[in-house]
Parts: structure tokens; sequence; C-alpha cells
């Protein structure tokens, strides 16, 4: 693959924004991504941005869930997750987003289960 700016110089790797080609004079490192210089550094530095808060928003939520029996917590943010990665144009992201769904909505379908079989005040069905 060729530079998409440098059609003379092989691409070093992908830019995480654009998904273009870009060879060593173009690229630059955002914590481990990779950005074409001076074109996509900000909009890198926000999809990671992005990325750390909504992770770190989850691990609150899985906190509070435990507190909480969080059956439709997990199963929302199952959802949310799958419909993120499903529609999100970042491949990478989307491997991770849509294995990450599917596990909430399993926890939160086994939480659902277990709360049932905790609490026999639920009528069975
Ligand atoms: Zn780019
Ligand atoms: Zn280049």
């Amino acid at each position: 693959m060729k530079c998409y700016y440098h059609p003379d110089y092989d691409a070093v790797g992908i830019c995480k924004n654009c998904q273009k080609g870009i060879c060593k004079e173009c690229v630059t490192e955002i914590d481990t991504s990779l950005a074409c210089k001076d074109r996509c550094e900000e909009d890198v530095k926000r999809i990671n941005f992005t990325v750390e808060k909504s992770y770190q928003m989850l691990q609150t939520r899985l906190v509070q869930s435990t507190h909480s029996g969080g059956a439709i917590v997990y199963t929302i943010l199952g959802i949310l997750f799958i419909l993120y990665g499903l529609f999100i144009i970042d491949l990478e992201l989307a491997y991770l987003l849509i294995p990450a769904g599917c596990a909430f909505l399993l926890a939160g379908y086994m939480s659902f289960r277990n709360s049932k079989k905790l609490n026999p005040s639920n009528p069975p069905d």
C-alpha cells in the first residue's frame, strides 16, 4: 500500500481517523494509535478520549450494578455497545464493542436469572 499523500512512498500504517495509508513522513503516534500528522491528530485524540471515557463509565456502572442487581443495566449497556459497534466505521473499535456488548447481554441474562432464583416472591416465568 502507498501513502495517500505521497503516492511514491510506501505506507507504514493506517490513520485511525480517516483509514488512509500514511508513510513515515506523514504519520504521528497518539497513545498507541496512528494518525495523519497535522490532519487527523485532533480527531484521533477525540476518538481515544471517547473510548476511554466510555470504558470508565462502564466500570463505574459495573460497580454500581453489583449493588443494585443490574440485570437491566447490563442489558441496556449490551444493546448500546452492539448498536454502537455495528454503526461505527472504525473496525478495530467494532471488534471490541460487539463482543463486549454480547458479554453484557449474557451478564444481564445471568443476573436476571440469579435475581429470580434468589427472590422467591417473583412468580415463575
Ligand atoms: Zn487521517
Ligand atoms: Zn506520506
